[in-house]
Protein backbone atom coordinates (compact mmCIF):
# COMPACT_ATOMS: atom_id res chain seq x y z
CA UNK A 1 0.00 0.00 0.00
CA UNK A 2 1.45 3.23 -1.10
CA UNK A 3 1.63 6.35 1.69
CA UNK A 4 1.57 9.16 -0.91
CA UNK A 5 1.70 11.93 1.49
CA UNK A 6 2.57 13.06 4.85
CA UNK A 7 0.08 14.29 6.26
CA UNK A 8 -3.07 12.03 6.20
CA UNK A 9 -6.36 13.82 6.66
CA UNK A 10 -8.94 12.75 9.09
CA UNK A 11 -11.83 10.47 7.79
CA UNK A 12 -15.20 11.50 9.97
CA UNK A 13 -16.65 8.23 12.25
CA UNK A 14 -20.20 7.83 11.59
CA UNK A 15 -20.90 4.63 13.34
CA UNK A 16 -18.26 2.06 14.66
CA UNK A 17 -16.73 0.25 11.26
CA UNK A 18 -18.58 3.03 9.13
CA UNK A 19 -16.42 6.56 8.08
CA UNK A 20 -16.90 8.86 5.64
CA UNK A 21 -14.34 10.08 2.95
CA UNK A 22 -14.74 12.71 0.84
CA UNK A 23 -14.07 12.64 -2.46
CA UNK A 24 -14.87 16.23 -3.38
CA UNK A 25 -15.87 19.45 -1.39
CA UNK A 26 -18.28 19.16 1.75
CA UNK A 27 -20.89 16.64 1.05
CA UNK A 28 -20.82 16.60 -2.60
CA UNK A 29 -19.07 13.26 -3.28
CA UNK A 30 -19.05 11.04 -0.08
CA UNK A 31 -17.20 8.17 -0.02
CA UNK A 32 -17.26 5.60 2.83
CA UNK A 33 -15.55 2.88 4.20
CA UNK A 34 -16.42 0.07 5.06
CA UNK A 35 -14.53 -1.28 7.53
CA UNK A 36 -10.94 -2.01 5.53
CA UNK A 37 -13.12 -1.90 2.11
CA UNK A 38 -13.63 1.64 -0.03
CA UNK A 39 -17.16 1.95 -1.08
CA UNK A 40 -17.58 4.73 -3.84
CA UNK A 41 -14.03 6.30 -4.95
CA UNK A 42 -15.59 9.62 -6.46
CA UNK A 43 -14.74 11.38 -9.68
CA UNK A 44 -11.43 11.02 -11.62
CA UNK A 45 -9.89 14.44 -9.76
CA UNK A 46 -11.34 13.51 -6.92
CA UNK A 47 -7.84 10.98 -6.13
CA UNK A 48 -5.56 13.01 -4.72
CA UNK A 49 -7.86 13.85 -2.34
CA UNK A 50 -8.66 10.21 -1.75
CA UNK A 51 -5.50 9.31 -1.31
CA UNK A 52 -4.70 12.02 1.43
CA UNK A 53 -7.61 10.40 3.33
CA UNK A 54 -6.61 6.64 2.90
CA UNK A 55 -2.86 7.08 3.17
CA UNK A 56 -1.53 4.52 5.84
CA UNK A 57 -4.77 2.78 5.86
CA UNK A 58 -5.11 -0.73 5.54
CA UNK A 59 -7.40 -1.81 2.59
CA UNK A 60 -8.65 -4.91 1.72
CA UNK A 61 -11.25 -4.19 -1.42
CA UNK A 62 -12.77 -1.56 -3.21
CA UNK A 63 -16.74 -2.07 -3.79
CA UNK A 64 -18.71 0.31 -6.02
CA UNK A 65 -22.42 1.08 -5.08
CA UNK A 66 -23.39 1.53 -8.98
CA UNK A 67 -20.69 2.25 -11.95
CA UNK A 68 -21.14 5.80 -13.01
CA UNK A 69 -18.70 8.31 -13.50
CA UNK A 70 -19.37 10.46 -9.89
CA UNK A 71 -18.48 6.69 -8.05
CA UNK A 72 -16.38 5.11 -10.24
CA UNK A 73 -13.94 8.14 -11.56
CA UNK A 74 -11.01 7.02 -9.28
CA UNK A 75 -11.63 3.45 -8.57
CA UNK A 76 -8.77 2.16 -11.30
CA UNK A 77 -6.10 4.49 -9.91
CA UNK A 78 -7.63 3.50 -6.23
CA UNK A 79 -7.90 -0.63 -6.83
CA UNK A 80 -3.89 -0.33 -8.40
CA UNK A 81 -2.43 2.00 -5.73
CA UNK A 82 -3.82 -0.01 -3.00
CA UNK A 83 -3.49 -3.27 -4.77
CA UNK A 84 -6.97 -4.40 -3.99
CA UNK A 85 -9.80 -6.17 -6.08
CA UNK A 86 -12.87 -4.69 -7.25
CA UNK A 87 -16.17 -5.80 -6.38
CA UNK A 88 -20.04 -4.48 -7.81
CA UNK A 89 -23.25 -5.62 -8.46
CA UNK A 90 -23.57 -7.88 -11.69
CA UNK A 91 -25.62 -5.35 -13.48
CA UNK A 92 -22.95 -2.86 -13.73
CA UNK A 93 -19.85 -5.39 -13.50
CA UNK A 94 -19.51 -4.65 -17.92
CA UNK A 95 -19.54 -0.91 -17.56
CA UNK A 96 -16.47 -0.65 -15.08
CA UNK A 97 -14.98 -3.37 -16.60
CA UNK A 98 -15.08 -1.96 -20.07
CA UNK A 99 -14.77 1.68 -18.80
CA UNK A 100 -18.18 2.41 -21.11
CA UNK A 101 -19.68 3.93 -18.07
CA UNK A 102 -23.45 5.42 -18.72
CA UNK A 103 -25.21 7.63 -17.08
CA UNK A 104 -27.03 10.92 -18.27
CA UNK A 105 -29.37 9.04 -20.91
CA UNK A 106 -29.11 10.49 -24.15
CA UNK A 107 -25.81 9.18 -26.27
CA UNK A 108 -24.69 12.47 -27.35
CA UNK A 109 -24.36 13.31 -23.39
CA UNK A 110 -22.79 9.80 -22.57
CA UNK A 111 -20.24 10.52 -25.49
CA UNK A 112 -19.90 14.16 -23.82
CA UNK A 113 -19.67 12.79 -20.16
CA UNK A 114 -16.66 9.89 -21.54
CA UNK A 115 -14.79 12.75 -22.93
CA UNK A 116 -14.99 15.46 -20.14
CA UNK A 117 -15.67 12.65 -16.83
CA UNK A 118 -13.76 9.20 -18.45
CA UNK A 119 -13.91 6.44 -16.33
CA UNK A 120 -10.85 3.88 -16.81
CA UNK A 121 -11.85 0.38 -17.13
CA UNK A 122 -11.10 -1.86 -14.39
CA UNK A 123 -11.86 -5.95 -14.58
CA UNK A 124 -14.32 -6.51 -11.43
CA UNK A 125 -13.32 -9.97 -9.76
CA UNK A 126 -16.58 -10.02 -8.07
CA UNK A 127 -19.76 -9.57 -8.25
CA UNK A 128 -21.78 -8.83 -5.59
CA UNK A 129 -25.72 -10.68 -5.23
CA UNK A 130 -28.12 -9.80 -2.44
CA UNK A 131 -27.34 -11.22 0.81
CA UNK A 132 -23.58 -11.19 0.38
CA UNK A 133 -22.28 -9.59 3.34
CA UNK A 134 -19.82 -6.87 3.40
CA UNK A 135 -17.50 -5.79 6.39
CA UNK A 136 -20.72 -7.04 8.31
CA UNK A 137 -23.14 -5.33 6.09
CA UNK A 138 -25.77 -6.74 3.97
CA UNK A 139 -25.60 -6.28 0.19
CA UNK A 140 -28.88 -5.22 -1.05
CA UNK A 141 -29.40 -5.51 -4.64
CA UNK A 142 -31.80 -2.03 -5.47
CA UNK A 143 -31.34 -1.50 -9.39
CA UNK A 144 -32.97 1.13 -10.90
CA UNK A 145 -30.37 3.91 -10.80
CA UNK A 146 -28.52 1.50 -12.61
CA UNK A 147 -28.91 -1.73 -13.13
CA UNK A 148 -26.29 -3.09 -10.43
CA UNK A 149 -27.10 -0.64 -8.09
CA UNK A 150 -26.51 -1.69 -4.68
CA UNK A 151 -26.90 -0.74 -0.86
CA UNK A 152 -25.43 -1.69 2.24
CA UNK A 153 -27.35 -2.65 5.63
CA UNK A 154 -26.29 -3.59 8.81
CA UNK A 155 -29.61 -4.84 10.89
CA UNK A 156 -27.96 -4.95 14.37
CA UNK A 157 -27.34 -0.53 14.61
CA UNK A 158 -29.95 0.11 11.39
CA UNK A 159 -27.01 1.29 9.48
CA UNK A 160 -28.29 2.13 5.70
CA UNK A 161 -25.56 3.16 2.93
CA UNK A 162 -27.84 4.06 0.03
CA UNK A 163 -25.80 4.70 -2.66
CA UNK A 164 -27.71 6.79 -5.55
CA UNK A 165 -31.49 5.10 -4.75
CA UNK A 166 -31.74 8.45 -2.81
CA UNK A 167 -30.29 11.61 -2.71
CA UNK A 168 -30.01 14.42 0.08
CA UNK A 169 -29.72 18.04 -1.82
CA UNK A 170 -30.43 19.72 2.04
CA UNK A 171 -27.62 21.99 2.19
CA UNK A 172 -27.48 22.04 5.75
CA UNK A 173 -28.08 18.75 8.10
CA UNK A 174 -31.45 19.88 10.22
CA UNK A 175 -32.94 20.81 6.34
CA UNK A 176 -33.05 17.85 4.28
CA UNK A 177 -34.39 17.62 0.77
CA UNK A 178 -34.57 13.81 -0.06
CA UNK A 179 -34.41 13.60 -4.07
CA UNK A 180 -34.55 11.02 -6.39
CA UNK A 181 -32.32 11.22 -9.32
CA UNK A 182 -34.72 12.26 -12.28
CA UNK A 183 -36.02 9.67 -15.18
CA UNK A 184 -32.91 10.84 -17.46
CA UNK A 185 -30.18 9.65 -14.65
CA UNK A 186 -31.88 6.69 -14.21
CA UNK A 187 -31.79 3.03 -15.72
CA UNK A 188 -35.35 2.65 -15.16
CA UNK A 189 -37.11 5.22 -13.06
CA UNK A 190 -39.85 3.20 -11.60
CA UNK A 191 -37.71 0.17 -10.24
CA UNK A 192 -35.73 3.06 -8.73
CA UNK A 193 -38.89 4.32 -6.59
CA UNK A 194 -39.68 1.00 -5.72
CA UNK A 195 -36.09 0.17 -4.65
CA UNK A 196 -36.35 3.69 -2.65
CA UNK A 197 -39.63 2.67 -0.82
CA UNK A 198 -38.17 -0.73 0.28
CA UNK A 199 -35.55 1.32 1.88
CA UNK A 200 -37.60 3.05 3.82
CA UNK A 201 -39.30 0.20 4.76
CA UNK A 202 -36.11 -0.57 6.68
CA UNK A 203 -36.17 2.16 8.46
CA UNK A 204 -32.85 3.17 9.32
CA UNK A 205 -31.49 4.84 12.00
CA UNK A 206 -28.41 6.40 9.98
CA UNK A 207 -29.13 6.45 6.37
CA UNK A 208 -25.97 7.50 4.09
CA UNK A 209 -25.71 8.94 0.56
CA UNK A 210 -23.72 9.10 -2.12
CA UNK A 211 -24.53 12.75 -2.09
CA UNK A 212 -25.14 14.91 0.93
CA UNK A 213 -25.85 14.24 4.46
CA UNK A 214 -27.37 11.36 6.25
CA UNK A 215 -30.51 11.06 7.62
CA UNK A 216 -30.74 9.90 11.57
CA UNK A 217 -34.07 10.15 11.88
CA UNK A 218 -36.11 6.95 10.42
CA UNK A 219 -39.60 8.43 10.90
CA UNK A 220 -38.09 11.04 9.05
CA UNK A 221 -36.40 9.16 6.37
CA UNK A 222 -39.37 7.45 5.47
CA UNK A 223 -42.09 10.53 5.37
CA UNK A 224 -39.30 11.78 3.06
CA UNK A 225 -39.49 8.63 0.96
CA UNK A 226 -43.01 8.57 0.59
CA UNK A 227 -43.39 12.07 0.37
CA UNK A 228 -41.27 11.89 -3.52
CA UNK A 229 -43.59 12.60 -5.92
CA UNK A 230 -44.48 10.21 -8.76
CA UNK A 231 -43.42 12.23 -11.43
CA UNK A 232 -39.59 12.40 -12.92
CA UNK A 233 -38.66 15.98 -11.66
ZN1 LIG B 1 -23.92 9.97 -7.88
Amino acid sequence: MSATVQHPQSLHELAPGLALARGGPGRTLNIYLLGTVVLDSGVRWSRRRLGRQLAGRRITAHVLTHAHFDHAGSSAWLCETFGVPLWCGAGDAAAIGTGRVDTLGTPWVNRLQRTLLPVTAHPVTRTLREGDLVSGFEVLEVPGHSRGALAFWRERDRVLVCGDVLANFGLHPRRPRLVLAPAALSSDYEQNRRSAARLAKLRPRLACFGHGFAFTDPGRFAAAVDQLGSGSS
